[in-house]
This record gives C-alpha cells, sequence and structure tokens, in this order.
C-alpha cells in the first residue's frame, strides 16, 4: 500500500491523516511548519497517526530531534494525545495543553474513570475496544499549559490560543492569524460523517460550547482544520460553526420534547428515546458517549431554567413563559 506520510494542504501547514475510524472519520494530526521550525498539533492516537509523525517530518526534510519546537494537544482525550508520550521521546519537545485537561494527560485512565458516565458494560467493551478512544498508553506530565490568549510561535508565525471548553473543560483550539486558519481539535466538527454531531466529555459544558461558537464564527477564520476528517479549506468555515451549533441547538430541543412527552424522566430514558428517533444526529456507535452528552446537555438546561432535578437523576420541564 502507499502512503502518503503528509500532504500539505495551506502552504506551511501539512496534515498528516491516520487509518479510518468509522464514525470519527480519519484521525489527523496537523504539522506547522516555518523556518524550519515544526509545530505539532494534535499527536493523535498511540500507533497511527501518532507514529507516523517522525517519518513525515523526516520526509519533509526536518529533523524530529531539533526542529519541534512544541507538541500542543487540543485536549486531553485518547484520540488526540496517545500519540504525545512517545513522540516527546523521539523529540524532547515540550507538551502543551490546558491546565484543565491535564490531569488525564497525567492519568489516561481517568478519562474512563471520571469523563465519561458509563455502566459495567460500557466501561467492560470501552476497555477492549481497539477504537480511538482507546487507552493504550501512559500518562506525561505536560511541560507547558495553554493559556488562553497567549501566543504561540513557529518560526515567523504566531498561533492564538483560544479556551472554549466545550467539549472538555480543558478544550482550547489554535487561530494562525496570518493564514486564516483555525485548528477547531473536537469543538467543531467531531463527527464529521454528520458535523451536527457532536459529544462533551461531563467536564465539559454546554453553555461553553455555544459561547466558543459564536466567538469563532467571529475570527475571520477561512479555513477550519478540526481533528478528525476532511480540512474546511474551500470557504465553507462558517457552515461548521452552524451545523455544530444546530446539532447542539437540536439536541436541546429534543431533549425537552422527550421530557415533556414523558413529564419525568432520567438520562437512560431520554437515550433510549433518542435512540430511537433516528434521525437524531447524535453519535451512534458510542453509546456512552451519548450518554454523557445528554446529562451534560441537561445541567445547560437547568442553568438556563428550562428543566429542574427532582433528584435521583430524574428530571422535568419547568413550564414555558
Ligand atoms: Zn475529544
Ligand atoms: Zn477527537
Amino acid at each position: 500500500m502507499i502512503e502518503m506520510a503528509s500532504t500539505e494542504i495551506i502552504p506551511g501547514i501539512h496534515v498528516v491523516r491516520g487509518r479510518f475510524a468509522g464514525e470519527f472519520g480519519f484521525i489527523a494530526s496537523y504539522l506547522i511548519i516555518d523556518e524550519d521550525e515544526v509545530l505539532v498539533i494534535d499527536p493523535g492516537t498511540a500507533g497511527d497517526p501518532g507514529n507516523r509523525l517522525e517519518k513525515s517530518i523526516k520526509n519533509l526534510g526536518l529533523d524530529p530531534k531539533t526542529d519541534i519546537v512544541g507538541i500542543v494537544c487540543t485536549h486531553g482525550h485518547p484520540d488526540h494525545v496517545g500519540g504525545a508520550g512517545r513522540f516527546k521521546r523521539v523529540t524532547n519537545a515540550p507538551i502543551m495543553i490546558h491546565r484543565e485537561d491535564a490531569e488525564i494527560l497525567q492519568k489516561p485512565g481517568d478519562f474512563l474513570n471520571n469523563r465519561l458516565i458509563l455502566n459495567r458494560a460500557q466501561r467492560f467493551s470501552m476497555k477492549l475496544d481497539k477504537g480511538p478512544l482507546r487507552v493504550n498508553f501512559r500518562g506525561i506530565e505536560p511541560d507547558e499549559f495553554l493559556e488562553h490568549g497567549k501566543d504561540i510561535h513557529v518560526g515567523s508565525t504566531s498561533l492564538k490560543v483560544i479556551h472554549t471548553g466545550g467539549h472538555s473543560a480543558g478544550h482550547c483550539v489554535l487561530f494562525d492569524t496570518s493564514r486564516k486558519a483555525l485548528f477547531t481539535g473536537d469543538e467543531v466538527n467531531n463527527f464529521p460523517n454528520d458535523p451536527r454531531k457532536f459529544y462533551v466529555d461531563t467536564s465539559g459544558s454546554i453553555v461553553a460550547k455555544l459561547t466558543a461558537l459564536e466567538t469563532l464564527s467571529k475570527l475571520g477564520a477561512e479555513h477550519v482544520l478540526p481533528s478528525h476528517d476532511t480540512p474546511h479549506i474551500y470557504g465553507d468555515a462558517l457552515l461548521q460553526f452552524e451545523s455544530v451549533r444546530d446539532g447542539v441547538i437540536h439536541l436541546q430541543d429534543i431533549i425537552l420534547t422527550y421530557i415533556e412527552a414523558r413529564e419525568e424522566a432520567d438520562v437512560e430514558q431520554l437515550v433510549f428515546d433518542i435512540r430511537q428517533a433516528r434521525s437524531v444526529p447524535i453519535p451512534q456507535s458510542l453509546e456512552a458517549l451519548l450518554t454523557t452528552t445528554v446529562h451534560v446537555t441537561l445541567l445547560g438546561l437547568k442553568e438556563a431554567g428550562l428543566v429542574r432535578d427532582l433528584g435521583k437523576g430524574v428530571w422535568t420541564r419547568i413550564g414555558e413563559g
């Protein structure tokens, strides 16, 4: 099989594409190369594309041991940081992540323990799962924390760090102001076969996600480069923000409708109802992601004064108007 190590999609920006991971699409790592310096955004899963980064950098005539200025992790999920440890050992480059996601970089097992709502069967099956959320790597210490508003430099390029915190508490995106390219991690478009599909972990926030989408849509980004599947480089950037927002609003509406129909409902009942209605844009392959996302969405609706927690995980609608 002939494999291209990397593809230059915008001058100075290369994508290293990993294997196809079903509903997640292709897992992508990005390289920003300027004046013989390289910044890596999301070293990807342990294995593929993680293991392919070194070769890609060599193929571009650069030295992985001396030319990497940083390994940025948009957030701490296994499909984004799994390759970080190995890549750091090869390059000695600093790993950068936001403080609030550092804990799952240090203790990857906590992704399953703390960041997803899993029953015993789901926990077991996720441990065996060979998908992109597999935790098959050891924890590592971050070297630098990503901070909102700060710039990261690679050659003469500077990237602005924007903390979004919707998909996970520590999620950040990076904006390359000169190329008008936005590296969106999983905040925009994390289920690419329908950009309305999304998931959040228990540390995430629907309110933060909607606020972030609003902010990001006003940056003037011309290229939206998500960590899953296809980079959007043909002027359809705004459409991506709108689609993700549609997905969030739609899920909120659906949850409110089902709670109203049942009068009182718990998360399991809502997940059941949502799965019955096949038209709803939700991740179908991993029920744990849906349960967690519904839970976090309920917390957002509670904050908005639209639902009330009756205790023991039972929710009811607060009268309209
Ligand atoms: Zn993620
Ligand atoms: Zn991801």
